[in-house]
């Protein structure tokens, strides 16, 4: 793609000025290929990006901005380091290089220095330059012998008139396969252009005003071409805004139906019962867990839904309390029902691994009670799953456990008591809120690995009750970690070999299933070459996500079992698999997981009382790379969460990725605190003078939310 139209964001086409006309007959449902400039093959392709509408193309927000203001001086290049430059084109070549490439080559002569531009396979790009004319140019410079030079930067013509309304902050979108950066501008120009006055306002105008908001079609049009920076902050303060008050919002009225109802089940938990759950246990509960384990109780004998995040670092015995409170539910009756009736317990988990790992445990602590384990995940044959479900909906299986799959067959419980859900934020915002729409009003229990800051947690579960546990069973000791590099990792296979000889157990994770164009090790290539090679002596399992659960199921037993020595795997095994007797880790390609990630991982070889050791290998040993150096330099979990969030943003652990919501700013959370506090005390604030939305000024709030929240938490109409 030449970059010519990359250098013009006004890429609306032939078409202008007609705005005001047009709005009328193209809706904000008009079809993308009927605006000017995007074309039936182009909107196909826009399609596989979700964009089929005016109305898409004006929500698909750009992830990035980049400068192209112009404004750096030629003093202050860095290397490689985006940059924009403004200048004077005082040179326009063109040649064939020894290879027979075509090179266009222009000088810039800019305010303190003079760059140069370069394009290779692109000359009919040397039409578009003359000496004299004035252009910007952006993207990361090199130093060369000559200079400073620039390889394909973007840009764009000042002196034509093509620059009229370009911005200083050229958007960049999310982008899929085979569509285009200036392709998804134009499309979402032409949008803004056609649609953005159409767009319905949701906020009234008084409220507007109060919080200094920028009206929709003004911010729709800054968010996607931004006139300078501060106009870019208010856009995306709006929008931010509104998707936390909206959520904010919803959870305000979910919250007060749900405190309407208070019909939650009172669980009471006395001494003899307290002693003979304790009794159950291997293992004398911490005071930690002791002291969470009291805070649930009280919650659940209130006679409210409990509504707790049980946060604890990987490791610190969070299934203890899982399972203290699930037998506490089970134990007691349900009034007023015949004498054998007893309120259920469900746990989910995000994986079926550790669902059946789940259920395995329950299983032995309540092997001869008579309390039987009822499992249900996706891999399981349909007629097996269906018998589960039966046994749930008539209440005959008391303990439940199982993954989304529980959701997806819209099982139904008889007598819900308690939702424990394990490591929450991988399931998608809100997605617990749809075990609570049984006919009951349940407890529930959010267990994370993963600290959510407060503002978070706020956000997006709104007023719920935390509580922390922060010391792990006695006798832990932090994980030895250490950065492999690849001239390192024959010592490193040595030393993994002489642990194994010693008699421990260990993981090898190795990022990929299948070999990436990127040349990650691939699970099979990684087995193979270990079985052939440093770990030749041992015996080695190997499970992944493409194998049947029947022979995964097989290959874990066999491993927990201690038949296999080394059980080399996807990060499938992330989270929560439990093996005390698997101390030693290494970690392929280690770059390519999460900071967050590593650390779960790691959690796998700090559950016994033997110290765990876990090598980190990185493929490139020239690049410093500020994961692993966190990871090898700190073992607690809050500290390295709190970078992960400051590196990668929040998007990922409050779920929206998933949830198929449109991530908005939400990646900001984290700075937006002030914003997020506002929003919630707004949203408090409005729902007190008017609970049901009945003012008409509020009616497109009341839509957006039932249409954004409604399903998820069974709000049905708000009105
Ligand atoms: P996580 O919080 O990561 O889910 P688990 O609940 O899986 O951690 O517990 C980790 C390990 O610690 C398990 O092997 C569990 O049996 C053990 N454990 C939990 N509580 C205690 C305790 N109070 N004393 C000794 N071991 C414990
Ligand atoms: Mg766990």
């Amino acid at each position: 793609m030449a970059p010519t139209s990359e250098g013009s964001p006004a890429g609306t086409g032939e078409q202008s000025g007609s705005t005001a006309g047009s709005v009328a007959d193209r809706g904000l449902g008009t079809p993308l290929e009927r605006l000017p400039g995007v074309g039936t093959a182009r909107a196909r392709r826009l399609e596989r990006l979700g964009l089929v509408t005016i109305a898409d193309a004006l929500m698909h927000f750009p992830r990035d901005y980049r400068d192209f203001s112009g404004a750096h001086a030629v003093a202050d290049l860095v290397e490689g380091e985006h940059a924009s430059v403004a200048g004077d084109v005082a040179d326009v070549r063109t040649r064939t290089t020894a290879a027979g490439r075509p090179l266009l080559t222009i000088r810039l002569a800019c305010r303190d220095g003079s760059v140069r531009a370069a394009w290779f396979n692109m000359p009919f790009l040397a039409k578009r330059f003359a000496v004299g004319m004035r252009v910007v140019i952006a993207g990361p410079p090199r130093r060369s012998a000559g200079g400073w030079e620039f390889a394909h930067p973007e840009v764009r013509w000042l002196a034509t008139g093509e620059a009229d309304h370009a911005s200083d902050w050229l958007p960049i979108y999310p982008l899929t396969e085979g569509v285009q950066q200036p392709h998804v501008r134009a499309a979402v120009q032409a949008a803004v252009e056609h649609g953005a006055v159409a767009a319905i306002e949701a906020f009234p105008p008084e409220m507007l005003a109060a919080k200094g908001l920028l009206p929709i079609a003004a911010a729709l049009r800054e968010i996607h071409l931004p006139g300078d920076r501060a106009r870019l902050d208010a856009a995306r303060r709006r929008f931010v805004y509104q998707e936390l008050f909206m959520l904010q919002l919803a959870l305000r009225i979910h919250r007060g139906r749900q405190q309407a109802r208070r019909s939650a089940p009172v669980i009471t938990v006395d001494a003899r019962l307290d002693h003979r759950i304790r009794g159950r246990f291997p293992f004398e509960l911490t005071a930690g867990q002791r002291r969470v384990a009291a805070e649930i109780v009280a919650d659940m004998g209130r006679g409210e839904p409990m509504n707790r995040l049980l946060q604890g670092d990987v490791g610190s015995g969070k299934t203890a309390l899982a399972v203290y409170a699930m037998l506490a539910t089970v134990a007691t009756r349900v009034p007023g029902a015949e004498p054998a009736q007893r309120y259920q317990a469900v746990l989910m988990a995000p994986t079926e691994l550790l669902a059946r790992q789940h259920a395995a445990t329950l299983g032995r602590l309540l092997a001869g009670s008579g309390v039987d384990v009822c499992l249900l995940v996706g891999g399981q044959p349909a007629r097996e799953r269906k018998a589960a479900a039966a046994r749930i909906a008539a209440g005959t299986a008391p303990l439940v456990v199982g993954t989304q799959a529980l959701l997806a067959t819209g099982v139904r419980f008889a007598r819900p008591g308690l939702v424990v859900i394990d490591e929450q934020h991988r399931f998608g915002v809100l997605q617990r809120a749809v075990l609570q729409q049984g006919d009951g009003d349940p407890h529930t229990l959010v267990m994370t690995a993963t600290p959510i800051p407060r503002t978070i947690a706020h956000a997006v579960y709104g007023d719920l009750d935390v509580s922390v546990l922060d010391e792990t069973p006695p006798g832990r000791q932090p994980v030895a970690t250490y950065r492999v590099e690849p001239g390192q990792t024959d010592d490193w296979w040595e030393f993994f070999a002489r642990k194994l000889r010693d008699g421990r157990q260990g993981y090898v994770v190795v990022p990929a299933v299948d070999e990436s164009a990127r040349g990650l090790a691939s699970v099979a290539g990684a087995f193979e070459q270990l079985a052939n090679g440093p770990l030749e002596a041992f015996r080695l399992g190997l499970v992944h996500g493409r194998l049947k659960t029947a022979e995964r199921e097989e290959v874990m037993e066999r491993f927990r079992a201690g038949d296999i020595d080394v059980l080399v795997a996807t990060s499938l095994i992330e989270v929560g698999i439990d093996v005390p007797r698997a101390t030693l880790m290494t970690i392929l390609d280690a770059e390519s997981f999460g900071l967050a990630q590593l650390h779960q991982l790691r959690g796998r070889v700090a559950r016994g009382a033997v110290q765990g050791i876990c090598g980190a290998l990185v493929a490139d040993a020239a690049t410093p790379h500020p994961r692993i150096a966190a990871f090898v330099a700190s073992t607690d979990g809050f500290q390295l969460a709190e970078q992960d969030l400051l590196l990668r943003g929040t998007g990922d652990l409050v779920g929206t990725r998933q949830s198929g919501a449109p991530p908005l700013f939400l990646a900001d959370l984290l700075r937006d605190t002030a914003l997020v506090a506002e929003a919630r005390g707004d949203a408090r604030e409005l729902f007190e003078r008017d609970p049901l939305l009945a003012d008409p000024s509020l009616a497109r709030i009341r839509e957006l939310i039932e249409a954004r929240w409604g399903a998820t938490l069974g709000l049905g109409r708000v009105g």
